[in-house]
């Protein structure tokens, strides 16, 4: 007997409810010790909000219009409704819950369908997923339509919430490795490993079920499956680091472009972006060259792709992100914007894992095999004075600072530790004026957690928008704001409020981006609040010109784009 797809909805309903850790685990092991094999990884995957295993690539092209539309028409009730619902319980999920339970038509075909397995939401997932080309979208509704169609309000919520990847419950995937240690009795520390390694806890869980231990303990890469990055901590100063890593360590020329995982195997070559996505299609270039230069038959190499302009110096962030989102005309965009590959480390090499290798020998692999591709510029030096040169110069030929690592330290996959640094010139933080704000999702759906930041046009006096942030405050400063912003509020527009100029807040970021969005032109990137600056009023507030000084000043390191 399969297992019904109520039985996993009615656990993630638990686990909404709780906030207790040790409970939820305990509840998550409890369920996939009852699972049979085949169910173990479809339920893992989806108890995390995801229709598939993370490595796989297919993903569901489902809109939100399509899902809300289809909602509004098997339940037969109106926009108003559902609106409604989802006003009161912030959470999409939770709304189509209600308006299920509403629609008494919906409620008398439950009773005399089949009940759905996990497996049977399975598949129907893979079909939607599989379901491409002319006519696709009403093929997919149909799908969706034929599975909501059979499915109990409670059901129907954790449907809605896998097809959009949001369960919201805190059960997130360090949980579920604890879950699946005590499920099968595996160590905590080998389920982590294995689940870096193969790219997907659902999948250790089912290993684990039935090979216990031994089977994890065994799994090794394999290529073509991604591998979570080893990640770097922030420091403020190279000698800081140089203490910390024991008296001399390898300064690497951090670029600032986007990391990318690269699979060879033979002829073939495939491209991850830092969060694991497969990006080879557009990338043709990089797979070429790959193919072309690096001497190995089989290897995972790691390095950073820059846009490059036309005196060769790095451009913005932002115009390799065009590159990424770029599927069409991909040769045409290779010239508009090309990029550039730095390889930076070896993790696998014909057969052979590196993780377990010093730094210094993995580096000095990668360099053997690199062919014509270049490395990271790096120095070795315990000298602070000359970490701070090259520094300097990092960032005056355009780069974003240093990454420092230790000689000796093994590639830690996905952590975030001592033995990597990312050491950045950082920019001056300003100081602007909360000029509106939307209320949150989730827990947050009551206060008012999302912030629109603005900087005084000296010329008009008017407030100008440069930005916008849920990022900095804790929950008591967020209650806070809630108050003082409903007190200031001019004007209510749905889920927004626009307010009189008074908070004033220090905001950090990582860059300032020209930007259609606002009025001003330009946007903050990565904007987080770093306090409230209640000693000061919006007069004393930075101003767009100050603004737009330092967005120049970017561009004096930076090629300009044309
Ligand atoms: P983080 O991702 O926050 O740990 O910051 C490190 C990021 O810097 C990586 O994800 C890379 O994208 C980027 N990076 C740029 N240059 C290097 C380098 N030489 N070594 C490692 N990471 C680098």
């Amino acid at each position: 007997m399969q297992t019904e797809f109520r039985a996993l909805a009615e656990l993630c309903e638990k686990l909404e409810t709780t906030s207790k850790r040790t409970l939820m685990v305990s509840l998550v092991a409890e369920f996939l010790k009852r699972l049979h094999t085949d169910e173990v990884e479809p339920a893992a995957s989806m108890i995390l909000g995801r229709p598939f295993p993370k490595w796989d690539q297919r993903t569901l092209e489902v809109s939100w219009a399509t899902l809300s539309g289809l909602i509004r028409r098997l339940t037969n009730v109106g926009w108003k409704s559902f609106a409604g619902a989802f006003g009161k319980t912030g959470d999409v999920g939770a709304a189509t819950k209600i308006v299920f339970e509403a629609s008494k038509i919906q409620r008398q075909a439950t009773l005399f369908e089949k009940p759905l397995t996990i497996l049977v939401v399975r598949r129907s997932l893979e079909a939607i997923a599989e379901t491409g080309g002319y006519g696709s979208r009403e093929r997919k509704e149909r799908l969706l339509q034929t599975l909501l169609g059979e499915a109990t309000p409670l059901e129907a919520k954790y449907i809605v919430k896998i097809l959009i990847g949001e369960m919201r419950t805190g059960f997130h995937e360090g949980l579920m490795e604890l879950a699946v240690s005590k499920a099968f009795s595996v160590p905590h520390d080998l389920v982590r490993r294995a689940g870096m390694l193969t790219g997907d806890i659902g999948e250790v869980a089912a290993i684990a079920k039935v090979q216990g231990r031994e089977g994890i303990s065994k799994l090794r890469f394999q290529v073509f499956r991604p591998i979570k990055p080893m990640l770097a901590q922030t420091a403020d100063a190279v000698d800081e680091v140089i203490k910390e890593h024991g008296g001399e360590t390898a300064f690497e020329y951090k670029l600032d472009g986007a990391r990318v995982q690269i699979h060879k195997f033979q002829d073939t070559v495939r491209i991850y972006s830092r969060r694991l996505t497969d990006v080879t299609e557009s990338f043709p270039e990089i797979v070429r060259l790959t193919r072309d230069e690096v001497k190995a038959s089989e290897a995972i190499l790691e390095g950073e792709i820059i846009a490059v302009g036309e005196n060769g110096y790095p451009l913005p962030f932002q115009h390799l992100m065009r590159r990424f989102r770029r599927l069409h005309y991909v040769e045409e965009m290779i010239e508009k914007i090309p990029v550039e590959l730095h390889l930076f480390d070896l993790i696998y090499l014909n057969g052979q894992s590196l993780i377990a290798d010093p730094y210094v020998e993995r580096r000095k692999k990668l360099g053997e095999i690199a062919g014509g591709i270049p490395l990271t510029k790096q120095i070795i030096t315990g000298n602070p004075r000359e970490a701070e040169r090259f520094l300097k110069e990092a960032i005056e030929t355009g780069h974003e600072g240093l990454v420092a690592k230790k000689l000796d330290s093994l590639y830690t996959l996905g952590i975030r530790g001592k033995r990597w640094f990312k050491i950045k010139e950082s920019l001056e933080p300003l100081d602007l004026v909360i000029v509106a704000a939307e209320y949150g999702y989730g827990r947050r759906h009551n206060w008012l957690s999302d912030y629109y930041l603005a900087a005084r046009d000296l010329e008009s006096g008017e407030f100008l928008v440069i930005g916008k942030t849920f990022k900095g405050l804790t929950d008591k400063e967020i209650i806070e704001m809630t108050k003082r912003l409903k007190e200031l509020t001019i004007k209510e527009e749905h889920r927004r409020v626009v307010v009189t100029p008074r908070i004033v807040v220090e905001v950090a970021y990582n860059e300032i981006q020209k930007s259609p969005k606002y009025k001003c032109g330009m946007a903050l990137r990565f904007a987080r609040i770093t306090r409230i600056r209640d000693d000061k009023s919006p007069e004393e507030a930075d101003t767009i010109q100050r603004v737009r000084k330092i967005y120049e000043k970017q561009f004096k390191k930076k090629a300009r784009y044309s």
